[in-house]
């Protein structure tokens, strides 16, 4: 038996709560992990406040990030005291994920816990600073340099956003941060944004085209927001588009993308190939300063992730969270 966060879905309705799980419910795996630290992201919130449809098997551990420490290993790719690292890949959706003191997984799932971080810092990025981080190489990818002129980042207090912030900024781009948080407008100068801007500005039904402002844009939020960010979007810039805070739905036009040749860059980080999630945690390593998970990263326990994710739903959580599993 060991602890952790149990959903199930039943008669009795849709519930989570801190439990003793016993092994059995695990599924099948070559590796077993002692999980030492997992996150909160936005996904994990929505499965364990039931306020997305993000669990398709029950019960179900959720958790789409760990890191922890290789306990049983029928692979020859991780040994017995390995750490290792996960995030996405269904893991917390229809595979047991993170939010637990065991973990039974695909070794193909894991990648070695990069030295550059301790435990807990890899899970102050999670998910959330890896996405953060693909987020940006498509922008580079495409052209978009520091020299291009200014980059949005919209959702900017939250756990996407602040990092896509603290990573721009350390690459020298001049970033505006949006936000719905004016009084948190401080942490995000100190985070690097240059101007702080009211999200209200983006998320209203605007134009086909608007005045060319960005070079390029971060944004985790979707909806209105992201037709208007295309709509102004300067001629060539990109916009990395990751998530749905404000709603999965684009009302756009095509104006931007045939009269200014504007790039829309889809990013996911759930089925991203190995090779691509090492290169973005090699990149992390490179451009995060260790400082920086003073600011970003609120910690707590098993005990506090109900509350943790209804508080994440509710928007009051700025940054990271970090579960502290064992
Ligand atoms: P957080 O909850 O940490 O941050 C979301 C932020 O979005 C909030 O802090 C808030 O920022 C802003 N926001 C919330 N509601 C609204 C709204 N109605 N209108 C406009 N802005 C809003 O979540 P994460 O950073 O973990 O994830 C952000 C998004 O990215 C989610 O949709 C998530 O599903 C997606 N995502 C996608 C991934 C992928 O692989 N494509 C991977 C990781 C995340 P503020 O207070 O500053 O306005």
């Amino acid at each position: 038996m060991f602890r952790g966060i149990l959903i199930e879905k039943d008669e009795q309705g849709y519930r989570a709560a801190l439990k003793e799980i016993d092994e059995s419910l695990l599924p099948e795996g070559d590796v077993i992990v002692d999980v030492l630290y997992s996150t909160l992201n936005y996904k994990d919130g929505l499965a364990i406040t039931g306020k997305g449809p993000v669990v398709r098997q029950f019960p179900m551990v959720p958790g789409i990030d760990l890191v922890g420490v290789v306990s049983h290993s029928d692979t020859d790719k991780f040994v017995v005291g390995d750490r290792v690292l996960l995030n996405g890949f269904g893991v917390g959706e229809v595979h047991c994920g993170g939010l637990a003191q065991m973990a039974r997984l695909k070794s193909d799932w894991l990648i070695p816990l990069p030295k550059a971080f301790s435990p807990r810092q890899a899970m102050a990025i999670g998910t959330a600073g890896y996405t953060a981080m693909l987020c940006v190489m498509a922008l580079e990818k495409n052209g978009v340099a520091p020299d291009k002129g200014d980059i949005l980042v919209t959702g900017a207090n939250g756990g996407v956003g602040s990092l896509a912030v603290a990573i721009l900024a350390k690459l020298g781009y001049q970033v505006v941060a949006s936000t719905g948080r004016a009084e948190e407008a401080a942490y995000l100068h100190k985070l690097g944004a240059k101007e702080v801007i009211d999200r209200q500005s983006l998320s209203e039904p605007g134009r086909p085209l608007a005045k060319e402002r960005w070079a390029g844009a971060v944004d985790s939020v979707g909806s209105h927001t992201l037709a208007n960010i295309c709509a102004s979007t300067k001629y060539g810039g990109t916009v990395a588009a990751c998530g749905l805070a404000q709603g999965m739905d684009l009302p756009a036009t095509v104006m931007p993308f045939i009269l200014r040749g504007v790039t829309l860059a889809g990013v996911d980080s759930v089925m991203r190939p190995l090779a691509d999630r090492e290169t973005a945690w090699l990149r992390l390593a490179d451009i995060i300063d260790p400082e920086l998970f003073n600011d970003i990263a609120t910690e707590m326990t098993l005990e506090g992730v109900i509350q943790g994710a209804n508080d994440l739903m509710a928007g009051h959580i700025r940054g990271r969270i970090v579960v502290k599993v064992s």
